[in-house]
């Protein structure tokens, strides 16, 4: 296959530009970003006077529903081929697997992500690692399409960059990331809003399944690393969900002495999905890759094939202390 390479980000304006018909995939397990990178270049395609839908594949997780204001479909219909298909926030076909033949179906295909271990792979690409969320680089090409940036947009666009920079705390936060959203805020964002309909509109039954989640969890590698899991039994027990589980990996890093966190989520009895954050060194990513997955630096993951979740929780803590034993400690 033929090495691709980034373009510029005028290419992809001009190529979206000259389509009349656009489709959005962002990745499956959507989180803000993807939703509001989605929802944002969605809205502004159709201010342009684009047809344009987002695809999707699952049932929108509670966090992000709100941000869907008639984008989102399971099945687009248009008069004929899309003349562009575009993902976001992802950069492999494994990522929207449902979507592969539709997304294929389009004239043109483009890819706008920011996972540093997506390689370009399409008719035009842009993946900027250094981006704190995609929402960022949204906020750059729609500034390009010369649509104007209003509430709706802007909102969807603060959505993924609160997310992905979990509220402006971790390193892939720079003055540039402030600044786009100090510019949200010029043009109507309500970002107070926003951080309640993201953060303070939990279901109790999403709480339970964390406080199980919590009291599971297993701190190893001499406190460096704490590992739990969350079965379709405790599911089942709590009345939560598998796509509610946002924000329970990072509580189990926010420990004291925590490096790495690692949380698996028993989609089916053989498959599990591994969900990693670290802290300061460890470099999650990698590993992620290495087992078929990937992510960024700080937050990656990737779907194991086991047993049981007790089978791939022990070969999972043998490889991470062994890993782990490589990363220098603070102050030693
Ligand atoms: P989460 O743990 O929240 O599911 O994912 C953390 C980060 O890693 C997100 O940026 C997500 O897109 C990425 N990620 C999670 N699982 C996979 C995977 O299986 N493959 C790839 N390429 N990225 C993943
Ligand atoms: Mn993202």
């Amino acid at each position: 296959m033929k090495e691709k390479k980034n373009n510029a980000l005028a290419e992809i304006v001009s190529a979206l530009m000259d389509a009349n018909t656009v489709l959005i995939f962002p990745h499956i397990s959507m989180d803000g970003d993807a939703m509001g990178s989605s929802a944002a270049l969605c809205a502004a395609l159709r201010k342009a006077g684009k047809t344009a839908h987002v695809v999707v594949e699952e049932e929108l997780p509670d966090m992000v529903a709100f941000l869907d204001r008639g984008y989102c479909t399971e099945n687009p219909a248009l008069p004929g081929r899309p003349d562009v298909c575009v993902c976001v926030d992802c950069g492999e076909y494994r990522r929207f697997p449902k979507r592969k033949a539709l997304f294929l179906s389009g004239a043109l295909s483009i890819c706008v992500d920011h996972h540093k271990t997506t390689t370009p792979f399409l008719d035009l690409n842009y993946i900027d690692g250094a981006a704190a969320a995609t929402a960022e680089i949204m906020y750059d090409l729609i500034s390009l399409m010369g649509v104007g940036i209003d509430a709706e947009i802007g909102g969807a666009l603060y959505a993924g960059i609160v997310t992905d920079t979990g509220k402006f705390q971790y390193s892939n936060t720079t003055r540039k990331t402030h600044l786009i959203a100090a510019e949200l805020h010029a043009v109507g964002v309500r970002a107070a809003e926003i951080s309640i309909l993201l953060y303070q509109n939990e279901r109790m039954e999403k709480r339970l399944m964390e406080s199980r989640i919590l009291g599971e969890a297993e701190l190893f590698a001499g406190g460096r690393a704490v590992i739990s899991c969350i079965t379709r039994k405790m599911l089942e027990e709590t009345g939560g969900r598998l796509d509610e589980t946002d924000g329970v990996t990072e509580m189990l890093r926010d420990i004291r002495g925590v490096e790495l966190a690692c949380l698996l989520k028993e989609k089916s009895p053989r498959t599990i999905k591994v969900s990693l954050r670290s802290k300061r060194d460890f470099d999650v990513a990698a590993f992620s890759e290495e087992n078929g997955g990937g992510g960024h630096v700080r937050a990656a993951g990737f779907t194991a094939k086991g047993r049981s979740v007790e089978a791939v929780k022990a070969k999972l803590m043998r490889e991470l202390e062994e890993r782990l034993s490589c990363v220098a400690q603070p102050g030693k």
